[in-house]
């Protein structure tokens, strides 16, 4: 007997057909004597929805406690319709909310860290020998108001119960049957791996890569909760996320696009000490994440400096700059959201010397222009037209990958 954590994203359970495809995948382990915690996001295209929803109401983007309110809901539907599938297919089931489930959090409204979960109540209705069903991406904050945990979030509320409940098992199940390296879709060679490292998972993540939150690998990672990551649709094994693999003989584990993120130049800043210092400090005291920098050299006085954000914090972050400008005293400052993150991700990289030279070889050979580099132990990432961002991961994928 194990106790298993089971996450479903809004694709696997979008109808009624797919809700009774999840129910007997969780049926199926609880028949064999094992205790079922499963979190589900909401339905299909709920969230996004429910945002189109607000902004028809208020079109300047009402306040992010309201927007909260309102998307915890798409999560509250299909856990209790989870839960109605597995009540008439004869099991005993509970589904619970974010609060019932003990998920306590701070008070970052529609980005909230989970603080804790209180597993009083799951560990009760397990002891109940219930089938638990928990709404995946919400909390409660000290005031007592549902916050939420960021798009994607389900997945970290996953992690986060299998983490407090010391499960034997993590899984999160999505329209993929595991990660790949590159995006199936894109690149039809694309080959599935059998392990990942926690390290390079994060990388592919948070460059783009849509299979896991962020977030939830973090965490995974800090509590040493072992994912695996499978296809709701087809029963065949997944992807293993993990400390470390017995590497496949890969350099290269990935290659991602992000196209939601934005460059921003500031333009004839002045060639002095603390001008860097003080213009991100002003974006990180918004929670504005800055990505790739790059500073030009100084000429006459002034330099340049050029980074990217986020696409959805542009319009926040060109703000914040131009209410800084007597401080910062610029000439300019220009953004353009028509940019695209290509990288590639390999724990094996550091010690390999020609793989950026490849890298940029791949993008030359199809004349396609590099804006921004940037490196890391386990990266290369480069910034490019959003339109030619298609092409040069499969180029990149065929150089490297093959
Ligand atoms: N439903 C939320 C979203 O679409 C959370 C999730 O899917 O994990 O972002
Ligand atoms: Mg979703």
């Amino acid at each position: 007997m194990a106790l298993i954590v089971k996450k479903f994203g809004g694709s696997s359970v979008a109808n009624a057909e797919r809700v009774f495809n999840v129910a007997n995948i969780i049926i199926d382990d609880y028949k064999k004597g094992n205790d079922v915690v499963t979190v589900v996001s909401a339905q299909g295209d709920t969230t996004d929805d429910l945002i189109e929803k607000a902004l028809e109401i208020n079109p300047n983007g009402p306040s992010k406690r309201e927007m909260d309110m309102l998307l915890s809901a798409g999560e509250q539907i299909s856990c209790s319709l989870l839960a109605m599938a597995i009540e008439s297919l004869g099991y005993p089931v509970v589904s619970l909310l974010g609060w019932q489930a003990g998920f306590q959090t701070n008070s970052t409204y529609s980005m909230a860290r989970i603080k804790k979960v209180d597993p009083e109540r799951i560990n009760m209705e397990l002891s109940k020998k219930n089938i638990v069903i928990v709404a995946g991406f919400q909390g409660l904050n000290k005031y007592d108001d549902i916050t939420t945990l960021g798009r994607g979030g389900s997945d970290t509320s996953a992690v986060a119960i299998a983490a407090t409940l010391k499960a034997d098992r993590c899984q999160i199940y999505t329209d993929v049957d595991g990660v790949y390296t590159a995006d199936p879709r894109l690149v039809s060679n694309a080959k599935k791996l059998k392990a990942i490292t926690y390290n390079e998972m994060l990388e592919l993540a948070s460059l783009g890569a849509q299979v896991l939150n962020n977030r939830s690998v973090e965490m995974a990672k800090k509590y040493n909760v072992e994912l695996e990551v499978l296809s709701s649709l087809e029963r065949k094994e997944g992807t293993i996320v993990k400390e470390v693999t017995s590497m496949e003989k890969m350099l290269i584990r990935g290659v991602t696009k992000d196209d939601k993120v934005a460059r921003i130049s500031v333009i004839g800043l002045s060639d002095t000490p603390g001008v860097a210092f003080k213009l991100f400090n002003q974006l990180a005291s918004k929670k504005i994440n800055v990505d790739i920098i790059l500073q030009s050299v100084g000429r006459n006085g002034t330099k340049d400096i050029t980074f990217t954000v986020a696409m959805d914090n542009c319009t926040e972050a060109v703000a914040t700059i131009e209410e800084m400008k007597t401080i910062l005293n610029y000439s300019d400052i220009k953004s353009d959201l028509n940019v695209s993150k290509v990288s590639i991700v390999g724990a094996g990289m550091e010690s390999h010397p020609g793989i950026a030279s490849k890298m940029f070889e791949a993008l030359f050979d199809k004349n396609i222009n590099i804006q921004m580099i940037a490196t890391s132990e386990t990266k290369i990432s480069v910034l490019i037209d959003a339109e030619d961002s298609e092409r040069a991961v499969k180029a990149i994928h065929e150089k490297l990958i093959g």
